[in-house]
């Protein structure tokens, strides 16, 4: 949609084909339906937060910056704001008014909407030159892939768009899920399942070694883990070596192990003769404290002034460093981002034109490239759109 605009605006006879019911359905889910639209923030700090193939970024994003995204979308009426870690979105909060801006100006433009499924590209010679739309032989000059991954495929991103490619001969990475929850070996996260933690701190740690931290919310699952930390820890596992991975937890990350300490003495003071298994309800979330109260090993019916220096100590840590060890990421229908895709070895980085099949382009999610949450995917998928309008208006 973002490429017909543009290159419509240029003064190009653009169409778009769409095999949904409507357009840019999953436009209008991200950001939990607020939709963050880029991250307002300047190119080598969007590229830094591109997990894979930064550099093949590096002209996209420099033809077309976080700012010149929100521009467009301002001049298309979309009043914009600026939140927490330069995530930026609608005022409204409503990402159906980025779709509909979008729509509406392809509608202005005179963008032909195909509502049809794409099955074969038209080659002859190794050029592309058009099309085929649910039976229809739709021929241009240009053909844009922009059919985005396997993520999510009830909003029409089903991954036909790599079997496309490979008909032009083009590889496809191998495909995994990115930006997604995690499944662990500990059963015991079924128990606080739906809690949101918040203000926490966490470490994914592969063979000792911290590889990834961050700070924010987390969420247990029936199966595991997910929340904004997790998806984005979830970026720098690869998929066939999960098991390897393991992540702890500082559930109390504003106190040091001997201020927490004092902090669980003080609470077991002014709660004398309690159950043990009782008095962490001060300390923690409701569903979250008898889980806290049976990993810790003490006895639960052990009254509080009765816990040893060493048991409080190890509750301490425990607090500290809850562990849980993954055991696999869940499936790519499941995750935001789908990594993997055409490989960037076989795109002009200046043009997103093939390399293989001239006449053939590349848009957002299809290409290996994938970025951390906060804006950076779509506005990849922004970027690379423009970059191949801006070259099919030089044809
Ligand atoms: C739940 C969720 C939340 C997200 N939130 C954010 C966010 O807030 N910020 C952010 O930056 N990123 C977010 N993302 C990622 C972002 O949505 C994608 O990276 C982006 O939409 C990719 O754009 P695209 O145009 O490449 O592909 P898509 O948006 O997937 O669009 C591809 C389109 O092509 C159509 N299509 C596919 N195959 C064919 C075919 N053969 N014939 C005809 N049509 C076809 C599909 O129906 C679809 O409409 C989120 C993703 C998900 C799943």
């Amino acid at each position: 949609m973002y490429c017909a605009a543009n290159a419509a605006e240029m003064g190009l006879k653009a169409a778009v084909a769409e095999h949904g019911k409507t357009l840019g359905r999953k436009l209008g889910i991200t950001g939990k339906g607020r939709c963050n639209v880029t991250n307002n923030c300047d190119r080598d700090t969007a590229l830094k937060n591109v997990v894979r193939n930064p550099r093949f970024l590096y002209s996209a994003l420099s033809k077309h910056s976080p700012a010149d995204v929100m521009a467009y979308f301002e001049k298309l009426g979309v009043p914009l704001k600026t939140e927490r870690g330069q995530r930026v979105f609608p005022v409204s909060d409503r990402a159906g008014d980025i779709v509909s801006a979008l729509e509406q100006r392809l509608k202005k433009l005179n963008v032909e909407i195909i509502k049809g499924n794409c099955t074969r590209l038209l080659i002859e010679d190794g050029k592309c030159y058009g099309a085929v739309i649910s039976g229809r032989e739709v021929r241009a000059s240009a053909v844009v892939l922009a059919t985005g991954g396997f993520s999510y495929p009830a909003t029409g991103s089903d991954g036909s768009g790599y079997a496309l490619a490979k008909q032009a001969g083009h590889t496809v990475v191998p495909c995994q899920s990115s930006l997604v929850p995690m499944e662990t070996e500990e059963r015991w996260t079924a128990r606080a399942a739906g809690l949101d933690l918040r203000n926490i701190s966490m470490k994914l740690i592969r063979g000792g070694k911290t590889v990834y931290e961050d700070f924010g919310e987390l969420m247990f699952m029936a199966y595991g883990i997910g929340g904004p930390t997790v998806l984005s820890a979830s970026a720098h596992v690869p998929a066939e070596e999960s098991g390897e991975y393991s992540v702890e937890i500082d559930l109390k990350p504003a106190l040091s192990e001997k201020q927490l300490d004092s902090r669980i003495l003080r609470d077991f003071s002014e709660r004398k003769g309690m159950r043990f298994a009782d008095s962490l309800r001060g300390l923690l979330p409701a569903p979250l404290a008898p889980v806290i109260a049976d990993l810790s090993g003490i006895p639960a019916e052990l009254r509080v002034d009765e816990v040893t220096k060493e048991q409080r100590r190890e509750l301490g840590r425990l607090l500290k460093r809850l562990t849980l060890h993954i055991t696999r990421l869940r499936p790519v229908e499941e995750a935001i981002i789908t990594r993997g895709g055409i490989s960037v070895k076989e795109i002009n980085p200046n043009t997103m034109e093939s390399k293989l099949c001239p006449g053939l382009y590349f848009a957002g999610e299809i290409i290996d490239c994938d970025a951390l949450t906060g804006g950076f995917n779509l506005q990849i998928a922004f970027s690379t759109a423009y970059a191949a309008a801006v070259a099919i208006s030089g044809i």
